[in-house]
C-alpha cells in the first residue's frame, strides 16, 4: 500500500449560492464538475451522472485528487469544498486550515 492510502474518501461539494458561473473547475476536472443550465457548476457521481441538489457531495477519484484541489484553491467564489469523509475536514476550500 503507498501513502495514497485514503484518498478515496475524499468527497467535494459546491456552495452554488456563491458560484459565479466562470466554468474554472470544468476545465481543471470535467469528469467531477460540471455547469447545469442554470449557469451554476455542480458535482458528479463517479458514474458521471450531474447532481443537482445544491450542496450534494459526490467522491473525488483518486487520480483527479490534485485537479479538485487546484479548483478550490483557485475558484473565484472560493465555494469548492474538499473534505475528508471520516472526519469532515476540509482540506481544501474556504475553510481549509
Ligand atoms: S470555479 Fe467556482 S465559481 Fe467557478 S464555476 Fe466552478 S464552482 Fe463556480
Amino acid at each position: 500500500m503507498s501513502a495514497q492510502t485514503g484518498n478515496e474518501d475524499v468527497q467535494v461539494w459546491i456552495e452554488q449560492d456563491l458560484c459565479t458561473g466562470d466554468g474554472l473547475c470544468v476545465q481543471y476536472a470535467p469528469e467531477v464538475f460540471e455547469l447545469d443550465i442554470d449557469g451554476l457548476a455542480y458535482v458528479k457521481d463517479t458514474a458521471g451522472e450531474l447532481l443537482q441538489s445544491p450542496g450534494e457531495r459526490t467522491a473525488v477519484p483518486p487520480r483527479l485528487l490534485l485537479e479538485v484541489i487546484d479548483s478550490a484553491k483557485e475558484c473565484p467564489g472560493d465555494c469548492i469544498h474538499v473534505v475528508r469523509r471520516a472526519d469532515d475536514v476540509e482540506i481544501a476550500g474556504p475553510d481549509a486550515a
